[in-house]
């Protein structure tokens, strides 16, 4: 099972409704990183690193 971060929930200022992936939360966490990116974010701070992390949800396939 794949695991998610909702881009909105993690900053719901940003209105972003972007939802990062990932097989594992090694690749979860390194996509969001790069999403980070589009939203102007090159450092991801250790207290970002918790809000994401925070956020972090099982993929639910329907
Ligand atoms: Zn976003």
């Amino acid at each position: 099972m794949g695991k998610i971060i909702d881009c909105n929930k993690v900053n719901p200022a940003s209105g972003c409704t972007h939802v990062v992936r990932g097989e594992t939360e090694e690749e979860l966490l390194k996509n969001a990183e790069v999403h980070a990116r589009e939203h102007g974010i090159v450092d991801v701070t250790p207290e970002l690193l918790e809000q994401i992390k925070a956020n972090i949800e099982d993929e639910v396939t329907a």
